[in-house]
C-alpha cells in the first residue's frame, strides 16, 4: 500500500475523527522518523509531548521486548514486580506518597476528579477558560474549550465551573462551601502554551489551603522533563495535593497516574476506583525504562538548557518579522504566536522535513524530544526563517 492506498482505506474504515497530515510515518530513531517513501523528518512535536526520549529509545525497546516475552497482562487482582517498581520509582521522584496507574490522561483526570470529590464529600470543581483535560465526558466538561464540547453541552454533568486563566479574582468570586477542588494546568498545552502571570500559583496555594479545596495540577504534558524541570510545578511556589501525568511516562507506549498524598489517598478504598489494563506489567516495564533514561540522560537539564538556547532564537525571529507577536514557554514546551493562522506554515515545514504543529488557531507549538540538540534547533530555525521571509 503506498500513501494514496493507506489515504483511502482510512477515509473508508475509520471514523472521521482526526484531521490527519497526509504522510504515513513508518519508522523513528531518536529525533527523526521517516515515511514509507523515505523521507526524513525532524520530529518537533513529538507524538504530542510523548517522546520526550526521542523515538524507540534502546532502553524503552529492550524493556518492552524483555517483559513481552515475559508477562504481558495479568489485570490488578494480582501483584507484579514491574508495576510495583514503577510506582515506587515515580513517588520517589515526585514529592507525592501515593499513586494510581490509569491508561491515558482523560484517564488519569477522571480518577482524580473522583477521589477529590469523594475525599472531601463537595460537589464542585473549578477549571480555567482554554484549558484542555481530555475527552471522556467528565474531562470535556472540566475541558475549556467550547469547541470540544458545544455538541454535548446538554448531557454534561454539573459541578463544573470555569474562570479565566491566571485569574485569583475570579477564582475567588467562584468559591463556595461546595468547592472541592481546582483542576488546572500550570501551562497551559492545547491551549496555546499559556503562561500564567507571576505570582499566581503561589497565591492559588495559599487560596486553596485557606478554604480547604485540593489543588489538582494536571501534569499530562507539562510534565517528566517537558518545561525544563521534572515537573513543570516546581518552577512555582506552589504544592499540589493531586498530580495526573500521562503523555511522556510510558515511552510512547499508553499510561497515566494519578499521584497524591497519604491523606487525600485514604478518600479511595477497594472497590472505589479501577481499571483492567491501567498499570500493566508490559506498560510499566516501559514506563521504568523511561524515567530511568530521563534520569540517566540528564534530560531534565537539557531541556532547560535547549529550551532557553531555542527560546533565545525565536525571539530573534521575532525581532526580525513583525508576523510574530509573542514567544512564551519553560524548557521544551514553546509556542509562538503569530497575527495569521498557522495551519499552512505546517504544512511547508513539513515539506521541508519538520513536523511541528498548530494549536488554538495562531500558535505554532514546538514540543521535541528532550534530547534535541543545537544543531538541530539551527536547522529548524533556519527554515522557520525562509518560511516567514516568504509570507513577509
Ligand atoms: C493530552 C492531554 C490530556 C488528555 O490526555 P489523553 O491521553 O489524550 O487522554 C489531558 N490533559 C492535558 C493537559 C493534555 O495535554
Amino acid at each position: 500500500m503506498n500513501t494514496e492506498d493507506i489515504k483511502k482505506a482510512e477515509e473508508k474504515y475509520f471514523i472521521n475523527t482526526f484531521t490527519r497530515q497526509p504522510i504515513v510515518l513508518d519508522k523513528g530513531h531518536g529525533t527523526v522518523v521517516y515515511d514509507i517513501e523515505g523521507n526524513k523528518y525532524l520530529d518537533f512535536f513529538a507524538g504530542i509531548a510523548v517522546n520526550n526520549v526521542g523515538h524507540t529509545h534502546p532502553k524503552v525497546v529492550n524493556a518492552i521486548k524483555k517483559q513481552a516475552e515475559k508477562l504481558i497482562h495479568i489485570s490488578n487482582i494480582y501483584y507484579n514486580k514491574p508495576t510495583i517498581e514503577l510506582g515506587e520509582k515515580l513517588v520517589k521522584l515526585s514529592s507525592f506518597d501515593k499513586v494510581f496507574f490509569a491508561n491515558s490522561g482523560a484517564e488519569a483526570n477522571e480518577g482524580a476528579i473522583k477521589l477529590a470529590l469523594k475525599y472531601t464529600g463537595k460537589n464542585e470543581i473549578i477549571a480555567t477558560n482554554n484549558s484542555f483535560h481530555g475527552r471522556t465526558i467528565a474531562t470535556l466538561t472540566a475541558t475549556g474549550q467550547d469547541v470540544y464540547k458545544k455538541d454535548f453541552t446538554k448531557s454534561l454533568p454539573q459541578g463544573f465551573k470555569h474562570v479565566p486563566f491566571g485569574d485569583i479574582e475570579s477564582i475567588k468570586n467562584e468559591i463556595t462551601d461546595n468547592t472541592a477542588a481546582i483542576l488546572i494546568e500550570p501551562i497551559q498545552g492545547e491551549g496555546g502554551v499559556n503562561i500564567p502571570p507571576k505570582g499566581f500559583f503561589e497565591e492559588l496555594s495559599k487560596i486553596c489551603e485557606e478554604n480547604n479545596i485540593l489543588l489538582i495540577l494536571d501534569e499530562v504534558q507539562t510534565g517528566l522533563g517537558r518545561c525544563g524541570t521534572m515537573f513543570a510545578h516546581e518552577l512555582f511556589d506552589v504544592k499540589p495535593d493531586i498530580m495526573t501525568l500521562a503523555k511522556a511516562l510510558g515511552g510512547g507506549v499508553p499510561i497515566g497516574a494519578i499521584l497524591t498524598t497519604n491523606e487525600i489517598a485514604t478518600g479511595f478504598n477497594p472497590g472505589d476506583h479501577g481499571t483492567t489494563f491501567g498499570g500493566g506489567p508490559l506498560i510499566c516495564a516501559a514506563a521504568s525504562a523511561t524515567l530511568d533514561a530521563i534520569v540517566e540522560e540528564d534530560l531534565v537539564e537539557n531541556s532547560k538548557n535547549m529550551g532557553d538556547y531555542f527560546k533565545n532564537k525565536l525571539l530573534n525571529l521575532k525581532d526580525k518579522y513583525d508576523l510574530i507577536t509573542e514567544v512564551r514557554g519553560y524548557g521544551l514546551m514553546i509556542g509562538i504566536e503569530l497575527t495569521q493562522p498557522c495551519g499552512e506554515i505546517v504544512n511547508d515545514l513539513r515539506e521541508k522535513g519538520f513536523l511541528v504543529n498548530c494549536t488554538a488557531g495562531k500558535v505554532l507549538r514546538f514540543l521535541p524530544p528532550l534530547i534535541i540538540s543545537e544543531e538541530e534547533i539551527n536547522q529548524l530555525i533556519d527554515a522557520l526563517d525562509e518560511e516567514f521571509e516568504n509570507l513577509s
